[in-house]
Parts: C-alpha cells; sequence; structure tokens
C-alpha cells in the first residue's frame, strides 16, 4: 500500500494542486478536453455549498426554477456587450435529429437572455414585481486549458436572476447577494474575502456594475470567488421586460444577475490545503469526524468497533457527519494518512486502551502531529467535537485571513509595486484609466481585483502613472 506523495506546495503549487484534487478524488478529467468529472466526494462538498447558499436565497426571499440548456441562437445577439463578450466561448448545436436546424442553438453560458425571454411574458405590471428566481445549473463556456474547479469548459454554479421596479432597488439587490456571498465564503467556508467593485473592463458582458469576492490562494494569487451584476435597463431594453407602473405609463425593469461557482471549490483547497492534503472547513466537510478504531487481533477488533459504534451514535444524531473507517488490511497510520489527505477535519483515534480508559484520543487536521491532538471523553462526545469543531472553523479563517495580511502591502512606488504582486495583493491608488489598468497588466500580470468596498478612498496619486487618484484598489495575479 505504497502512497505516492503529493509535491510540496513551495516546490510546485500547481502540480500539488492538481494531484491533490485527483488523489482526494474530487474530480477527474474527461473523455472530452475541458470537461470535469466530479466525483463523489467533490460533489458532496458542492452539497453542502448548495445547501448553506440555498438557505441564504430563500431566507432572503428567492425562489429556484429550471431555465432550459439550448437557447436561440439570436437571443445571444440581442444585447450588444452581452454577444461580444460570450461569442467567442459558445457552443453552438447546428443539428438535431438528424437535420442541420434552422436557426442554430446555443448552449448556454449563462442565462441572461433567455430569462429575460421570460420575464417579458411574465410582468405586466409593477404588482408582478420583485422577481427574484435562482436556478441551479451547468454551463459551457469553450475552454481548452483544463485545471479542475478552476478552468472548465462546462462548470456548475447557481445563477440568480431578479427583475425590479427601481434602480435602487436593483443596486440593493445586487449588493445583497454580494453580502450573502461574503457571509457564506467568511462564516462557512472559513474563506476570507474582500467584496468589492470591479473596473469597467472587468465588469461582466452587460453590466452597469460588477461586484465580486475576492479571495487570496496559498500561494499569494487572487481568485475572484463569486460575482454580482446590476445590469441595469440592459437586458430589459433588448428583451422588452416592462411594467405599467402605477400612474400607468410603461416602464422599463432593472435587472441584476449573480453566481457562485464549483469554482469556490478551488479556493477551499487552495486557501486552506496544506502538504498533506486537504483541509476541510468544519461547516462544509463531507465528513466532519471520522472514526478509526485501532486494532491488532480479533478480540480488540470487536472491542474497538463496538466503542466506535457507540461514540457514532450520539454524534449522527446531534445531526454530524461522520464516518467511520473500518477497512481491513490496512495500517491504522495509512488511515490517518488516508483522512489527512481527504481534509477531514477531526479524526477521533479509539484503541484497546482508550476504551478501557472510557476514551479517545482527538487529532485535529488543521493542526497536524501531537499539536492537534487532546483526549476526549466518551461520555460527553458531542460536546467535546462540536466544541473542536467550532475551535477548528475559526482558526482556520484566523489562519488564512493573518496570511492574506501578511502577504498585502501598500507600496509607494510602482517598484514596490511589482515586488508586492510577486507574492500576494497590492493596495494601491489608481486612477481608474483602462489604459493604465491594461498597462499595469502588461508589466506585472496583474489585475485590479476589486475596489473594496469598505475603503474610503481618498486624495491620492495613481501608483502606475502618477495622475491624482480617488480610489484605492487591490491588485493581484489571479486564477
Ligand atoms: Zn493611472
Amino acid at each position: 500500500m505504497a502512497e505516492q506523495k503529493l509535491p510540496t506546495r513551495a516546490e510546485d503549487f500547481n502540480e500539488w494542486y492538481n494531484q491533490l484534487v485527483l488523489k482526494a478524488e474530487l474530480a477527474d478529467y474527461a473523455p472530452v478536453r475541458g470537461c470535469m468529472i466530479v466525483r463523489p466526494y467533490g460533489w458532496a462538498l458542492w452539497e453542502n455549498i448548495q445547501q448553506a447558499l440555498d438557505r441564504r436565497f430563500k431566507a432572503t426571499g428567492h425562489v429556484n426554477a429550471a431555465f432550459p440548456l439550448l437557447i436561440p441562437r439570436s437571443f445571444i445577439d440581442k444585447e450588444k456587450s452581452h454577444v461580444a463578450g460570450f461569442s467567442p466561448e459558445l457552443a453552438v448545436v447546428t443539428h438535431g435529429g438528424g437535420e442541420e436546424l434552422e436557426e442554430p442553438l446555443v448552449i448556454r453560458p449563462t442565462s441572461e437572455t433567455i430569462i429575460g425571454h421570460a420575464y417579458a411574458k411574465w410582468i405586466q405590471s409593477y404588482r408582478d414585481l420583485p422577481v427574484l428566481i435562482n436556478q441551479w445549473n451547468s454551463v459551457v463556456r469553450w475552454e481548452l486549458r483544463t485545471k479542475l474547479f478552476l478552468r472548465t469548459l462546462e462548470f456548475f454554479w447557481q445563477e440568480g436572476h431578479t427583475a425590479h421596479a427601481t434602480f435602487e432597488e436593483a443596486e440593493f439587490e445586487t449588493r445583497q447577494m454580494l453580502d450573502i456571498y461574503t457571509d457564506f465564503a467568511v462564516n462557512d467556508a472559513a474563506v476570507p474575502v474582500i467584496p468589492g467593485r470591479k473596473s469597467a473592463s472587468e465588469r461582466f458582458a452587460g453590466a452597469d456594475q460588477t461586484y465580486s469576492i475576492e479571495a487570496m490562494m496559498g500561494d499569494g494569487k487572487a481568485l475572484q470567488a463569486g460575482t454580482s451584476h446590476n445590469l441595469g435597463q440592459n437586458f430589459a431594453k433588448a428583451f422588452e421586460i416592462r411594467y405599467l407602473d402605477q400612474g400607468g405609463v410603461l416602464q422599463y425593469c432593472w435587472t441584476t444577475s449573480w453566481g457562485l461557482s464549483t469554482r469556490f471549490i478551488g479556493a477551499i483547497i487552495m486557501v486552506h490545503g496544506d502538504d498533506q492534503g486537504l483541509v476541510l472547513p468544519p461547516k462544509l466537510a463531507p465528513y466532519q469526524v471520522v472514526l478509526v478504531p485501532i486494532w491488532k487481533t480479533d478480540a480488540e477488533r470487536a472491542i474497538t468497533m463496538e466503542a466506535a459504534a457507540k461514540i457514532r451514535t450520539p454524534l449522527v444524531e446531534a445531526g454530524l457527519r461522520v464516518k467511520t473507517d473500518e477497512r481491513e488490511g490496512v495500517s491504522p497510520g495509512f488511515k490517518f494518512n488516508d483522512w489527512e489527505m481527504r481534509g477531514v477535519p477531526l479524526r477521533i483515534e479509539i484503541g484497546p486502551r482508550d476504551v478501557a480508559q472510557g476514551s479517545v484520543v482527538m487529532a485535529r487536521r488543521d493542526k497536524p502531529g501531537r499539536e492537534g491532538k487532546s483526549p476526549a471523553p466518551q461520555a460527553g462526545i458531542v460536546a467535546a467535537v462540536t466544541e473542536a469543531l467550532a475551535t477548528i472553523q475559526k482558526s482556520m479563517h484566523d489562519k488564512a485571513l493573518a496570511f492574506r495580511e501578511a502577504h498585502t502591502l501598500e507600496p509607494r512606488n510602482f517598484e514596490e509595486f511589482k515586488a508586492a504582486v510577486e507574492t500576494g495583493f497590492a493596495r494601491a491608488f489608481w486612477c481608474g484609466d483602462a489604459k493604465c489598468e491594461e498597462e499595469i497588466k502588461e508589466s506585472t500580470k496583474a489585475t485590479m481585483r476589486c475596489i473594496p468596498l469598505d475603503d474610503p478612498g481618498g486624495a491620492g496619486t495613481c501608483v502606475f502613472c502618477g495622475k491624482s487618484a480617488r480610489d484605492r484598489g487591490v491588485f493581484g495575479r489571479a486564477y
């Protein structure tokens, strides 16, 4: 049972990621280049992400629906910047049932157009507003440079689409959903994020304003982990989404869209993972606790298995996700490594001596080695485990935040800026000029990730061109 070790993150972060995704059985490559197969362990993680988000969507009045996979090609052409943004990545169906189609169909790259078409039919009056719909699905954007979860031709996500009577309501919705993504990232995924506004060049194709949450990965690079768009009246005008206001005047609606995808799994891997493998946040982990009975003889096997079953029952009844490793023919050490690779937050070791003493040994995944081990009584195991999981959840977030802060600099000039984005983020004044942004990107490979919402800005000078600047942006090299 020789185990191949991962490359360390310091050696080769990319290869560490690629091998980890395969070894932890999160996902696999598909026969069609660019596609991915999400394996059960990866899908269980996604399901927990889905539930954490869906709960928040519903608490704020949203409902789920399902719109078609196929969209008439002409729909994409209706909104000018949308078509410009998405045309290069469209997958187009030209034949069906053995015949050439009169009008080609595109496989949805996102659903603004087909949902806009439906909203135009459904919305007549101010009484029909707001419409707050979300859908869980997959979309296709042609992409050949595969990186599982981060860059795939087909990916899974949710896309929310809402219609409102006023600009203010649409803006409120856009910001509310950004807040929901932030809350989910910080409190459930233990991923600290910077919520902020995108520059014009990084906006969604067809949006007036795009907001995003940006996270720092373990190699100092940025990952856009969720976006929320105020679409203004652009799609309402393209699809004739109109309503009669209280005065009987026909008005265009204001629409929004927002999405978070399986990319977020990539963020969880790269923010928390270590050289031993995944480290999963307790709130989202498919298994929060793994029980490993340790035995040498058959008699010991019976005793420790029985103890494991006794511990498992109250944990499961308390709503915890628990796995007992009953495998024969592999050593406890192998099992420990295996579950460490898969990132299970808490391991409980139960040997014959522990059974005799009425105790167990708990081992925290986020603190490998002796430091993370502590004894716990079998009676009152639920309280001990619940407390340990809460501690792990918090300490994972704090560690990730401390890492981001240690790798975020405020450069005083462009030389310092260039050095800062080699290892992390640079917070710097920027003039807002697209050409300047492009030149920064060309010379440093760093992009303006967002203008943080909590940064008041002020009177400064652009870190690149020296012109006067009001906003301070976060810059970094991005996935
Ligand atoms: Zn500038």
